[in-house]
Order: C-alpha cells, then sequence, then structure tokens
C-alpha cells in the first residue's frame, strides 16, 4: 500500500477545544469553502509558486528553487507573517509535508498525554485518503488503539466519503454557518445541502460529536430562521454536543473587518432564542476578542 502525505499549516500537541478531552490537532492545507468570515484565510488555498512573497521576507528564509518553486527554510523563519500577510492567494510558503509514519511517531511520542487526534483544516477531508490511512493505522497500533480519532469539518462531504473513513471514525465536529441557501452561499461560496445531509448521516450512524453553529450579527440567519433549526437539532441525539460560536475579528480579512462582532449580551440573547426549544446541552464561547 502507497504511503500516503499531507499538507500540514501546523499542529498542536495539545487542545482541549478541538473535542473531547486534550488532543493532539492536525491542521491541513487547504479548503472547498471561502468564508468571509475565515479566522485563517491563508489556509484555504495551496500556494501556487507565483513568487510574490519571497523577497519581503526579513530573513530570507525564503527562496524559488531550479524547479520555479517557493521553498522555505524554517530554520531561517521568525514567524513574522509577513509572507501570509502579502499572499494574494490566501495561502501560505510554510506548509509542512508529513507521511502517515512521521505524524505516527508523532502521536508516539504525546500518547501518554492526550486521549486522542483530531484532523482539522482548512477542510480536512480533502485529504480523506491521508486521513483514512492515519485513522487506521492509529486504530491497529497497539500502542496507540486507545486513542480516539476525529475529524473538525465544514460537512462538505459527501456520505460516501464518511462511509469511507467510518470503520476508523469516532467523531465529528461539523460547522453550520448559515441556514438559507442565499445566506450560505454569500458567506462561503457553496450551498449548505451537503452540510445538512452530513450532519444528518453523522447523526443517524453516531458519529456527530458537535453541532457548532456561528452566530453573525445581522449576516448569519441561524437566529432569524430559528424554528427550521430547531425543527433539524431535535431531530439529532441527546448527547450532542451543540456550540455557539461567536464572530470576532481575529485573523479576518476583508470586507468581514467592518462587520459587527459578536458581543456576549448578543450571543445571550441567541443562546436565550435556542435555550428551552432543545434538549441538547448548549456549549457558549469562554472568550470574545
Ligand atoms: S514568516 Fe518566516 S518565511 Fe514568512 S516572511 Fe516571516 S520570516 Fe520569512
Ligand atoms: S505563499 Fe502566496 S505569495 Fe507566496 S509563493 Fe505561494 S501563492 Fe505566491
Amino acid at each position: 500500500m502507497d504511503e500516503k502525505r499531507a499538507l500540514v499549516s501546523r499542529i498542536l500537541n495539545f487542545s482541549c477545544v478541538d473535542g473531547p478531552g486534550n488532543r493532539l490537532v492536525i491542521f491541513l492545507q487547504g479548503c472547498n469553502f471561502n468564508c468571509k468570515n475565515c479566522h485563517n484565510p491563508h489556509t484555504i488555498n495551496h500556494c501556487n509558486h507565483c513568487g510574490d512573497c519571497v523577497s519581503g521576507c526579513p530573513t530570507q528564509a525564503l527562496s524559488i528553487d531550479a524547479h520555479d518553486k517557493v521553498v522555505w527554510d524554517e530554520s531561517l523563519c521568525t514567524h513574522c507573517d509577513h509572507c501570509i500577510d502579502v499572499c494574494p492567494h490566501k495561502s501560505s510558503p510554510k506548509i509542512f509535508s508529513y507521511s502517515v509514519t512521521d505524524l505516527i511517531e508523532l502521536i508516539k511520542q504525546q500518547r501518554y498525554f492526550i486521549s486522542g487526534i483530531t484532523v482539522s483544516g482548512g477542510e480536512a477531508t480533502l485529504q480523506l485518503p491521508f486521513i483514512i490511512q492515519l485513522f487506521e493505522r492509529v486504530k491497529s497500533d497497539p500502542e496507540l488503539s486507545h486513542l480516539t480519532c476525529f475529524i473538525d469539518s465544514n460537512g462538505y462531504l459527501p456520505q460516501t466519503g464518511w462511509q469511507r473513513v467510518e470503520p476508523w471514525l469516532d467523531g465529528v465536529m461539523v460547522d453550520l454557518k448559515a441556514w438559507q441557501q442565499e445566506t450560505h452561499q454569500w458567506l462561503v461560496g457553496r450551498s449548505n445541502h451537503k452540510v445538512i445531509a452530513s450532519i444528518t448521516y453523522l447523526a443517524s450512524i453516531g458519529k456527530l460529536h458537535e453541532l457548532r453553529l456561528l452566530h453573525i450579527p445581522g449576516k448569519s440567519d441561524l437566529d432569524s430562521q430559528l424554528n427550521d433549526l430547531v425543527r433539524l437539532i431535535n431531530t439529532l441525539p441527546e448527547d450532542l454536543v451543540v456550540r455557539l460560536n461567536a464572530f470576532q475579528h481575529h485573523g479576518v480579512v476583508g470586507e468581514a473587518l467592518q462587520w459587527e462582532k459578536c458581543s456576549e449580551l448578543e450571543m445571550t440573547r441567541f443562546h436565550q432564542l435556542l435555550a428551552g426549544k432543545i434538549s441538547q446541552p448548549i456549549k457558549l464561547p469562554t472568550v470574545y476578542t
């Protein structure tokens, strides 16, 4: 079997907000949404090696090789993020390529301190063959098989994709960013039919761990479309976690910087609309920046 590799933007050795318990999180590069509110827009596209970021690097950590590819020398990089700021392509030259074996070794180093791993993004499921091989290796390794394997997803993967990873999958966190097609299309560039189908399918096989609802005052529509939203949530399992996400400006670029941030007061209003209409536990943001 060919060993798969993944393009990785970042690895967090410990996180307590990316699934249950303490988790090692692998953020994969590339996304099939183009959210106006994205907090990490440099993770959306793969670098096209245009070279625009190279000359501005203050430490000469970027260069162009003999094949016209931009090469990043991590040892020279000070992580000033100038290259990310100037990239016209919503990308980054600071991307790692990891094989499944590389990551298994890393997970083994952390195995006593974590309850599982989460693959996130970008949109992790764009690199599904890699995820399947990684999860399979975790579950079949006696030193790692106690770890849970989660995916943080925008929900755009079709059911056939979920079925391929299902044997090794413990749970999924799915974002729902808007209810009406026009709003969802405007906000992320794609419709939400597949997202809602994923939510329903994952719930039916017991793999939907968390449903994340985005609230952008006056822009997203989950508060104004509450009855339809509640109807969906009431079909989902009782032990599902419903997490409310408050739009903030951190990392955001473009027109969304002009949008009103979601205050704690506004989030409390949304929470009050929802609480009492659904039986699942609701988690609120802890930080508003
Ligand atoms: S983040 Fe690193 S590679 Fe990018 S401009 Fe700064 S020093 Fe150069
Ligand atoms: S990171 Fe962006 S600016 Fe730099 S080479 Fe890649 S696409 Fe061009």
